[in-house]
């Protein structure tokens, strides 16, 4: 049995999301100056100079690399074999909380979140409280990955409850669609995350962590790899292009997730994260 303190908790949380706010990730800053020397239109070319600035700037000043610095979402894997001590920050829900708290407070990022949705939308002015999706694993530690997730994009998601008959075509074309509904609102260039199977929640989490997958990753399923290849492919004949400007690159990868699922359904979702998309990760 390993013991893990609260705070320990309250500070990993705070750490990974201002690390997500400040830096990009490696992959899709790669990825977006391979879009940049693909570019060939002056306001595509623009586009992502200017994405590739900001993200610069953002990391070296340390400041939000957009103005909407997301609602928090936390996945979790605790370790069965961990115990966690419980301190003046809490249990495991209220240190998460607090270092979300913190990270916003201290970080001066833009409070985003409003308590009642429907009626009241008042705003809780710390962007509390994160979304926190638990597993228990194997083994005795704690691992956090954070996304801070802007709603220009997350707006544009969408979740279909497909018969099986939809097939693979069925489910290639519901992908496609929703990017190109969403035009240039979620921000491109985009990362398009996708579940298949499970039920209604879990394609719609499942498709959520695969906008978290490491841009240039090749899916370990062919099947799935080759449908990847081939949304993207058309996805960026779309012509959306960065920014909505224009041109071949409306998105830098297509992630396929999947699960098993009951024998008359086919439940599909899609999750588009912007070329902002952060996410960082990390262990106790
Ligand atoms: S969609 Fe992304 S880049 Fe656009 S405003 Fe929202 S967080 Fe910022």
């Amino acid at each position: 049995m390993r013991i893990i303190r609260a705070n320990e908790i309250l500070e990993l949380t705070r750490r990974l999301i201002l690390d997500a706010e400040f830096n990009i990730g490696v992959d899709i800053r790669a990825a977006l100056e391979a879009a940049l020397r693909r570019e060939t239109t002056a306001p595509a070319r623009l586009a992502l100079e200017q994405i590739l600035e900001n993200q610069r700037i953002a990391s070296e000043e340390r400041t939000p690399m957009c103005q909407d610095t997301g609602m928090i979402i936390v996945f979790a894997e605790l370790g069965q074999d961990v115990h966690i001590e419980s301190d003046a920050a809490g249990g495991f829900e209220d240190a998460v909380q607090a270092g979300a708290r913190a990270a916003f407070r201290g970080g001066y990022l833009r409070a985003s979140v409003v308590d009642d949705p429907l009626f009241d939308r008042t705003n809780t002015r710390d962007n509390s409280p994160a979304v926190i999706h638990t597993r228990v694993v194997d083994g005795d530690r704690l691992r956090l990955v954070v996304i801070p997730k802007g709603f220009g994009s997350e707006n544009m998601s969408a979740v279909r409850m497909f018969p099986p008959s939809a097939g693979r075509d069925g489910v290639a074309d519901f992908i496609v669609d929703t990017v190109r509904r969403a035009g240039s609102k979620p921000c491109p260039p985009t990362i398009v995350g996708v579940g298949v199977g499970g039920t209604f929640e879990q394609c719609a989490m499942i498709a959520k962590m695969e906008t978290a997958r490491r841009v240039g990753s090749v899916n370990p399923d062919m099947r799935y790899a080759k449908l990847e290849e081939e949304c993207l492919e058309r996805i960026n004949a779309l012509g959306i292009g960065p920014a909505g400007y224009g041109g071949a690159t409306t998105s830098l990868a297509v992630h396929i997730g999947h699960a098993p699922t009951h024998i008359a359904g086919m439940p599909t979702a899609v999750n588009i994260a912007c070329h902002a998309s952060r996410h960082a990760e990390g262990s106790i």
